[in-house]
């Protein structure tokens, strides 16, 4: 799905320069990297403040800390999306409240949102899902009129661009409260193990959030509040800062890639290609395609056969998880959730994908088809 190894080839003798001076000053933890890193990130995101973490997940958990969530508080988010979204809502011992998304974007459904609003509703989570923002606009909108907190889940879009109706544009991760992201080494900007980072333009909310990921010390063993051990660690930080120079170019491959994909699967009737949403640029975290009338199954097993990767993100909605039955929910609740876990495919997308590569891909998956 990925080819990490081709891509850090490319650019081994500024990852390899950056690890090693990490090694050579042996600053371990919150060693100058990080902190240029993070300067570096503020200014490309055209934010005021990025605090670095140690996942996605952290980064999650630590803002609805930081906003003072409270057991019982209800936090909207979507039903088609990655495990740790609902699980640190549930960790908190938060109420998860799951709404359905749009057939076209696969992002949360705004007028899904307004439905789910309850007087305990005390945030919502909209994802950012494979590389497009949400509707931010309304969410922000629909936020301002329930007084709610948004924490944007941006771990799979980092760098896209949302366009407001004015057509101004901000950077997806900075128009709500807080902004979550990823460095997982999949993610569009991947380091060499773990990472994540908060984002939030909000003096206040930067100072809680910088407290919690460190214990919530505010003066060296002294605590004010309960917080965790959540931090970046050096040699990630030297790897993201070669990154993040190369970020736009790499979602430009991706999208090159895209490009590859639309116009071979263009007007084929088993396959809706990625719908692109006019407010945001995408940025393709994944290809996604919902195929129609098609025996996925089947489709796998060829593809396998071919030794080209497809995966399922994500075959089982969180309201079917084992571990999230709930008695508010059944199957049939997010009837456009439950459809795509039935028939999305996501075909590999990187950016060290070549032409020969995708005529392979491509070629094949339509070879299966029209078989
Ligand atoms: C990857 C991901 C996360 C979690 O990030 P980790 O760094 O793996 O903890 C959360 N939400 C979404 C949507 C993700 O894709």
């Amino acid at each position: 799905m990925v080819d990490l190894q081709q891509q850090y080839q490319q650019i081994k003798p500024e990852i390899d320069k950056g690890i090693q001076e990490v090694i050579d000053a042996c600053a371990f933890i919150n060693g100058p990297a990080v902190k240029s890193f993070q300067t570096d990130l503020e200014t490309y995101l055209n934010v005021k403040h990025v605090i670095p973490c140690a996942n996605g997940t952290d980064a999650l958990q630590v803002s609805m800390m930081a906003l003072g969530l409270q057991p019982g508080d209800e936090v909207i988010t979507t039903s088609f999306t990655f495990i740790a979204t609902a699980e640190v809502i549930a960790l908190l011992q938060l109420t998860p409240v799951l709404v359905d998304v749009d057939p076209d974007t696969f992002n949360i459904d705004p007028d899904a949102i307004v439905r789910a609003i309850t007087p305990k509703t005390r945030a919502i989570v909209p994802v950012h899902l494979f590389g497009q923002t949400a509707p931010m606009e309304e969410i922000m909108e629909i936020a301002r009129r329930h007084n709610l907190f948004v924490i944007e889940d941006n771990c799979q879009a980092i760098g896209s661009d949302y366009i407001f109706n004015n057509k101004s544009q901000k950077k997806a991760g900075t128009i709500g409260h807080v902004g979550c992201t990823s460095f997982f080494p999949s993610k569009n900007l991947g380091c060499y193990g773990d990472g994540g980072a908060i984002f939030t333009n909000d003096d206040e909310l930067a100072n809680q959030l910088r407290v919690i990921v460190n214990h919530g010390m505010t003066v060296r063993y002294y605590h004010d509040l309960i917080g965790v051990n959540s931090r970046l660690d050096s040699i990630q930080a030297a790897v993201l800062k070669v990154k993040l120079k190369h970020l736009d170019e790499y979602a430009a491959k991706r999208r090159a890639a895209a490009d590859y994909y639309d116009k071979a699967f263009a007007g084929n009737p088993h396959l809706k290609t990625p719908v692109r949403y006019s407010k945001s640029t995408h940025v393709f975290h994944q290809y996604t395609l919902v195929t129609k009338n098609i025996d996925r199954k089947a489709l796998l097993d060829f593809m396998a056969s071919r030794e080209i990767p497809v995966m399922i993100y994500y075959p089982v909605p969180l309201h079917m998880q084992k571990a999230y039955l709930d008695p508010r929910y059944k199957e049939g609740d997010f009837p456009v959730t439950e459809a795509l876990s039935q028939h999305v495919i996501s075909l590999p997308m990187h950016t060290e994908l070549d032409e020969e590569q995708l005529a392979y891909i491509t070629s094949s998956l339509l070879e299966f088809i029209n078989r």
